[in-house]
């Protein structure tokens, strides 16, 4: 049931679901506002997993019993319901993968061995996630291809005017982050990937800041493929989604060899399962499949209209706040932005802060948030983010102003 009252009186009854938030740190209650990093499980997401273990458990693929076939069916189910979340076509676009880093691993591996040759360019951004650029960058070390890279002004908005300038006939692959982790800004993704496709390139979509605060739709985006992890949208560790488009993962090689990929082996020769289990080698997470399907559910019941306008609440609350405490400067203001809010305060290292915050009972990221370009390209080592979920409230955010006068007193 979508959620109609006011947000602010929701947002408590959403905190009451996730059962971690209940505790307390350090003697404090725990304000968690490390959600870029990965998301608190709700009840119906651990139930559903401990249901399935006590009741219902069993291998996919090869069964012949009842209970076999009824943990595939399930699976299968999900893989639908995973469908029906990105908006693709079919069920076959949607493969199980351990998360986005693999996902986008896979993809390299396979479509981007193949494809991209000497000479040949890849473009990602500035502000990407090393898993959506050590990948490439080796892969094009190893094939002597050229890493373009799109910079980024000082709101950290992507210069479309330099992206467009550095597509050309070269270039094999795009890849870029539909929300950047470190700033929370929001790519056009559909204007970068409508403008790839007229140099012939491929578009891959690391939406793994994305999914948890958009409802993505991949038919409209028109991406080629778009890698997404289940533990940042509330759902287990361990799993997540590639998503591309069938005709392309027709062609594409395998990523692992083993079982469950396969149509028939001898020695001689072995031939290859239809998509999406060509790239499922070996047994899969198959509860946490389970867990993710209940978090989707989760996802569903409070409707990303709900989502946004609560999240986009606790970012304007939370910036206009952050604002207000005397030597803060945010880093990353785009126009388009998700509810992640980085930072910097004065001189007091990062790491520094987010210690002082823990004793407050609050947990920060403090670091390079694995986007270490970003940082270099803001003149800071590192930054304190605080990234916001649906679980959070105006009060969290009041207490991590309480806590920064608290950093400040102990450094005054
Ligand atoms: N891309 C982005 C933008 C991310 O924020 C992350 C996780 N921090 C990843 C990729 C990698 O996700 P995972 O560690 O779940 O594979």
């Amino acid at each position: 049931m979508a959620m109609a009252v006011s947000d602010k009186k929701n947002e408590k009854k959403v905190k009451e679901d996730f059962p971690l938030l209940w505790r307390q740190m350090n003697g404090q209650p725990l304000v968690y506002l490390d959600n870029a990093a990965t998301t608190q499980k709700p009840l119906s997401v651990i139930n559903r997993i401990t249901e399935f273990y006590k009741n219902e458990y069993a291998t996919v693929h090869r069964g012949v019993y009842a209970l076999s076939q009824d943990s595939t069916i399930e699976c299968e189910l999900v893989r639908d319901k995973c469908r029906g979340f990105l908006n693709a076509s079919m069920k076959e676009e949607i493969v199980f993968v351990r998360g986005a880093t693999e996902a986008i691993n896979l993809v390299v591996s396979t479509y981007g061995e193949e494809h991209v040759g000497a000479g040949d360019e890849v473009i990602i951004t500035t502000i990407e996630h090393h898993a959506n650029l050590v990948p490439w960058q080796q892969l094009c070390e190893r094939k002597k291809a050229i890493l373009q890279v799109v910079p980024v002004n000082d709101r950290g908005e992507l210069d479309m005017t330099a992206y467009e300038k550095l597509l050309s006939n070269k270039t094999k692959i795009v890849a870029v982050g539909h929300v950047s982790n470190a700033l929370g800004t929001i790519n056009p993704v559909e204007e970068i990937t409508q403008l790839a496709h007229t140099v012939g390139a491929k578009v891959l979509i690391d939406g793994a800041q994305a999914v948890p605060h958009l409802s993505v739709d991949v038919q409209k985006i028109n991406c080629d493929f778009y890698v997404f992890s289940s533990h940042k949208v509330y759902g287990p560790t361990g799993i997540g989604v590639l998503f591309g488009k069938k005709a392309i993962l027709e062609k594409m090689k395998p990523y692992q060899y083993g079982g469950d990929m396969i149509e028939s082996v001898r020695f001689e020769k072995t031939t290859f399962a239809q998509v999406p289990q060509k790239f499922e080698a070996g047994t899969p997470a198959i509860a946490e499949i389970v867990g993710l399907g209940a978090a989707i559910t989760y996802l569903e019941l409070l409707g990303y209209e709900w989502i946004q306008r609560h999240e986009g609440d606790l970012l304007a609350y939370g910036t206009q706040q952050l604002q207000k405490v005397k030597d803060l400067r945010i880093i990353g203001t785009a126009k388009n932005k998700a509810s992640v809010i980085s930072f910097v305060l004065g001189h007091i290292h990062a790491h520094d802060i987010g210690s002082i915050l823990d004793q407050c009972g609050i947990a920060i990221r403090a670091g390079h948030h694995c986007a270490q370009p970003t940082m270099k390209r803001f003149g800071v080592p590192a930054t304190v983010r605080a990234s916001f979920a649906v679980y959070n409230t105006h009060e969290d955010i009041d207490k991590l102003i309480q806590g920064l006068k608290r950093v400040q007193e102990v450094f005054a």
